[in-house]
C-alpha cells in the first residue's frame, strides 16, 4: 500500500480500502522504523497527522474530497508551517516556529492533504548532497553509504522509501530535479512564479522555485493543481489563470519535436548514462516524437554566473538573520555589534558562510560591474539561447547530472566539485523555465533521472510527455530495498 502513487492511493481511500487514518499510521510506522537510519525527515508530526487524517476522512465522508483529500505528505524544512518547527535545515533556525503557514503549505492542507512531517535539506538549501545541514546528512534509501542529492535530499529520500506519498521541495539550481534523479523518483520545477514563494525561506529570490516531489508525471500534475497559482502575497507569482495539469496527460506525442543539446551529450557525460539516454529517445522516438541536435552555446558558462547571483542574493536575504529577530541569539552578548557578529557565526554553517562572504564581495562598491553585473548579461544570453532553441523544437531532453548518487563525503572536501553538480540543471534557473528529472535507468543499482526543459509555462506539456515515458516504461515504479 504505501508504494502505490498518489493517483492509486486516491482511489484506494475512494474505495474505502483504507481510510486517511489508516494510511497515515502506516507511514508513520514506517517512518519510525526506518527514519533513524535515513535520517530523511528532522519533524514528524504523528499527533497533527493523525488529526488531519481524521478531519480529512470526515470530509470524504462528507462528500467533499478532492484527490489530494487524505494523502500523506511530507514538507521539505524550508516552508514555514505554524505552530511546527522550520529550520531549514540551519542551527540559525533550529529553534523556530513560524506563526503561519507557506502559500504550497496551506494549499495542499485546503487540498485536504495530510503533513507527515518536515524533511532535512541542505542549509538554507545550499548544497547538492544534502552534507551541509545542521541535523546531519540523509542517506540514499538505494545505498547509505551515498548522498541522496540536495538540496531536497530529505523530500527525495522520503518519496523514494516510500516515507510519505508525496513530497514539497525547492529548486534555485536543480534541487528538486537532481536528487529525484540521484532517488529514482519524478520531480518538477515549475516556471519561475508559477508557484507563490509566500512563507519559503528565501534563497536566491530570481531563482527559487517550489515543486513536487512523486511517485509518477501523474502525481506531479495532481500536485500542481493544488500548488500553482497567484498569491498576492508573492508579487513575482505570475497572475494567471489557475490550469489543470491533468488534462493534456493523455495526448500523444505524436508530431512533438525534441532537442538534443550538443553540450549536454559531450564533455563530462559518461558514456553509460548517454547509453541509457539513448534508450530513452528511442522509446520516445517510438511514441512519435522527433529528436533533432540543438546548441546552447552559453550553458559552460550557468555555473559560473549562478555561482555569483545566487550568493549576491544569498547574503541580501540572508542578512535578516542577526540575533535579534530570527531564530539563534548567542550566549551572553557584550554589546550589539558583538551579539550579531557570534549569533551569525555560530548559527550559519560554512557553506552558508562562504556563500554570504562570495555574494557580500560581488555586491560590494568597485566589484559590482566586474562580477555581479556580468554575471546578469551572461544570464540573459543563456535566456537567449534557450529562445532560440525553442524556434526549432518544442522541448529539450538530456541528462539531470552526469552521474548517480556519489558516496558520502566523496565531494566534501572541494566546493567547486560539487558546484559542478548542477552543470545541466542551473541554466534552466537562470531563464526561469520549467523543467523536470523522471527516472530513466539504472546504472550499477542505483537510479538515473533523464532531464526535459520547456519554454515558460508549459509544465502541461512536460508532464505529458513524462507521462507518456512513464505509461510505457518501469523505471518509475522501482523501489529500494531499505
Ligand atoms: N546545488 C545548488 C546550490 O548549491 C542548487 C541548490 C538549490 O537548487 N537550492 O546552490
Amino acid at each position: 500500500m504505501l508504494s502505490k502513487t498518489v493517483a492509486e492511493l486516491a482511489t484506494a481511500l475512494a474505495n474505502k480500502d483504507v481510510s486517511s487514518v489508516e494510511l497515515t499510521q502506516a507511514y508513520l510506522d514506517r517512518i519510525a522504523q526506518l527514519n533513524p537510519a535515513l535520517n530523511a525527515y528532522v519533524t514528524i508530526t504523528s499527533e497533527l497527522a493523525l488529526a488531519q487524517a481524521a478531519a480529512a476522512d470526515t470530509a470524504r465522508a462528507a462528500g467533499q474530497a478532492t484527490p489530494l483529500t487524505g494523502i500523506p505528505i511530507a514538507h521539505k524544512d524550508i516552508f514555514c508551517t505554524r505552530d511546527v518547527l522550520t529550520t531549514c535545515g540551519s542551527r540559525m533556525l533550529a529553534n523556530f516556529t513560524s506563526p503561519y503557514d507557506a502559500c504550497v503549505v496551506e494549499r495542499l492542507q485546503a487540498a485536504g492533504a495530510v503533513m507527515l512531517g518536515k524533511t532535512n535539506m541542505d542549509e538554507f538549501a545550499m548544497g547538492s548532497s544534502n552534507e551541509t545541514s545542521h541535523f546531519g546528512p540523509v542517506h540514499n534509501p538505494w545505498d547509505q553509504a551515498r548522498v541522496p542529492g540536495g538540496s531536497s535530499g530529505g523530500s527525495a529520500a522520503a518519496v523514494a522509501a516510500d516515507l510519505c506519498a508525496m513530497a514539497t521541495g525547492t529548486d534555485t539550481g536543480g534541487s528538486i530535479r537532481q536528487p529525484a534523479s540521484f532517488c529514482g523518483i519524478t520531480g518538477l520545477k515549475p516556471t519561475y512564479g508559477r508557484v507563490s514563494r509566500w512563507g519559503m525561506i528565501a534563497f536566491a529570490s530570481s531563482l527559487d522555485q517550489a515543486g513536487p516531489l512523486t511517485k509518477s508525471a501523474e502525481d506531479a500534475a495532481l500536485m500542481m493543481n493544488a500548488i500553482a497559482g497567484a498569491d498576492a502575497r508573492d508579487s513575482t507569482c505570475l497572475d494567471i489563470p489557475a490550469e489543470d495539469f491533468t488534462a493534456q496527460l493523455n495526448q500523444p506525442l505524436t508530431g512533438l519535436r525534441i532537442g538534443l543539446p550538443r553540450e549536454h551529450f559531450s564533455g563530462g557525460l559518461s558514456a553509460q548514462v548517454q547509453e541509457i539516454l539513448q534508450l530513452a529517445i528511442s522509446k520516445l522516438e517510438s511514441l512519435g516524437a522527433t529528436f533533432r541536435d540543438i546548441e546552447l552555446p552559453n550553458n559552460h558558462l550557468s555555473v559560473p554566473a549562478y555561482y555569483v547571483i545566487a550568493p549576491a542574493e544569498a547574503s541580501a536575504n540572508l542578512s535578516r538573520f542577526d540575533g535579534a529577530r530570527f531564530g539563534y541569539r548567542c550566549e551572553n552578548p557584550v554589546n550589539l555589534e558583538d551579539m550579531y557578529k557570534r549569533s551569525r557565526g555560530e548559527g550559519f554553517g560554512d557553506e552558508v558562510k562562504r556563500r554570504i562572504m562570495v555574494g557580500t564581495y560581488a555586491l560590494s562598491a568597485g566589484y559590482y560591474d566586474a562580477y555581479y553585473k556580468k554575471a546578469q548579461k551572461i544570464r540573459r544570453l543563456i535566456k537567449e539561447d534557450f529562445d532560440t532553441a525553442f524556434r526549432d523544437v518544442d522541448l529539450i531532453l538530456g541528462p539531470t547530472s552526469p552521474h548517480t548518487a556519489f558516496k558520502l563525503g566523496e565531494k566534501n572536501s572541494d566546493p567547486v566539485t560539487m558546484y559542478l553538480e548542477d552543470i545541466y540543471t542551473i541554466a534552466v534557473n537562470l531563464a526561469g523555465l520549467p523543467g523536470m528529472s523522471l527516472p530513466a535507468g539504472m546504472l550499477g543499482g542505483l537510479p538515473i533521472g533523464m532531464q526535459l526543459v520547456g519554454p515558460a509555462l508549459s509544465e502541461s506539456r512536460l508532464l505529458n510527455v513524462a507521462h507518456q515515458f512513464q505509461l510505457h516504461t518501469d523505471w518509475h515504479t522501482q523501489r529500494p530495498e531499505v
